[in-house]
């Protein structure tokens, strides 16, 4: 027998987003209902943590924007996102 667990999120149990720095390991989270823009830098070390182009602020704002649309669906299907296991849950049978 072959045991298999799922990750799944909700929409509705999405409620903002983190942006981590790749320098220092800063975390900056954003709530879904009050984003507006991401800084460009991190606020610790002033890396760069999102590229300097209207392409990426746009793209991360429609992301959002998309986000807070899926979740006024008024479909009765539940609607959620698979997850990718945990690399340790994944790997600890291949080993
Ligand atoms: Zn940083």
């Amino acid at each position: 027998m072959t045991l298999e667990t799922k990750y799944y999120a909700d929409f509705n149990d999405i409620i903002g987003l983190e942006l981590t720095c790749p320098a220092c390991g800063t975390a900056v989270a954003h709530t879904l209902a009050k984003f507006s823009s991401a800084a460009y830098q991190c606020p610790n070390c002033r890396s760069q943590i999102i590229a300097q182009s209207q392409t990426d602020d746009e793209t991360l704002s429609n992301f959002v924007n998309f986000l807070k649309l899926v979740q006024t669906l008024k479909t009765p299907a539940r609607l959620r996102l698979q997850l990718k296991p945990l690399v340790s849950q994944t790997s600890a049978g291949q080993q």
